[in-house]
């Protein structure tokens, strides 16, 4: 959008990208049952161990804006040429937090996400939770679904228009993201690197018609990945973003559990929750956990402002 300033790339020299060990921390509101696009989920937040504090970076006034150094966008390798690259690489790994991916940032500042995972059941906008953080002025990434931005795009674009926030890729068919086919909550993910190419392209080019640029970010439906899947979101040129805390458990949690996970939050921490389930705990619990952590020092930022990162 014309009024925004297209979001400045950190340099490939910036580093980092904890790879929190995360453990299994039940997600949902991020899961379709296949067949119904049903959101899904057993919520079972666990402690997270993460990066080491001492790296954070200073801290920044929410809203926080992108670092300024000098945009660097190659472009991104075909289709053709991912499967030639990675073709005959064999996963490793499989889960919420696999190498490559981030579930930290080294900054000082929360980083507070939303996930809006489209489907039946999952393309509302949950106004009550935007409204909190408006008035709170607590910045958000937002990783939209291509299925909720085509039910949304009016709104899509005031999101993207409201500099409080900034949008990321949450996939074209909300899928988890595998090379084999694993699933997750019993939700069949991508079956080669192919449709890997095209679960996060697909989206990358619907989200750059709606900001004007390719978003940075990325987490699957599920926030499953296998590591081989990880390393082509990188390739593509975007960050595969997980979480430290998970703060809503797929939007099913009551609002005092949603104040207590998000009031675990501390330095470089990566909180998941959903804004398109209005009606669940997320936005009252948000409202009570964010003044209280704000009245605790805390600070917020976006996940462009905080994350430096080096893609090859
Ligand atoms: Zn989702």
């Amino acid at each position: 959008m014309g009024d925004i300033p297209a979001r400045k790339m950190p340099g490939r020299r910036s580093l980092l990208l904890g790879m929190a060990g995360l453990a299994s921390v039940a997600l949902s509101g991020c899961t379709v049952t296949p067949g119904t696009a049903q959101e899904e989920v057993p919520p079972t937040p666990e402690a997270l161990t993460l990066v080491d504090p001492a790296a954070a970076a200073p801290s920044r006034t929410a809203p926080a804006e992108a670092p300024t150094d000098e945009p660097y966008r190659p472009a991104p390798p075909t289709k053709q040429q991912i499967i030639a690259e990675f073709g005959s690489r064999k996963p490793q790994e499989w889960g919420l937090q696999v190498t490559g991916t981030v579930g930290k940032s080294p900054a000082r500042d929360i980083a507070l996400t939303l996930d809006a995972c489209g489907g039946q059941g999952g393309t509302a906008c949950d106004q009550q939770l935007l409204t909190t953080l408006r008035k709170l002025n607590v910045p958000a990434t937002l990783f939209l679904n291509e299925r909720w931005i085509k039910a949304n795009p009016a709104l899509t674009a005031e999101l993207a228009r409201d500099p409080l926030f900034e949008l990321a890729n949450h996939g074209f068919l909300h899928r988890p993201l595998s090379v084999s086919g694993k699933s997750a909550y019993g939700i069949t993910g991508t079956t080669d690197i192919g449709q890997v190419y095209d679960e996060v392209m697909g989206n990358q080019a619907v989200l750059q018609d709606v900001i004007g640029h390719v978003p940075a970010f990325f987490r699957p439906g599920t926030a499953y990945y296998d590591d081989v899947a990880a390393a082509i979101t990188r390739r593509l040129g975007v960050v595969p973003v997980n979480f430290s805390i998970n703060g809503d458990g797929g939007a099913t949690f009551a609002p005092s559990t949603v104040a207590a996970e998000v009031g675990k939050a501390r330095n470089g921490d990566i909180v998941i929750a959903h804004f398109n389930k209005p009606g669940s705990g997320t936005a009252a619990g948000l409202a009570q956990a964010l003044p209280r952590l704000l009245g605790q020092g805390a600070t917020f930022a976006k996940l462009g402002a905080v994350l430096h990162y080096d893609l090859p």
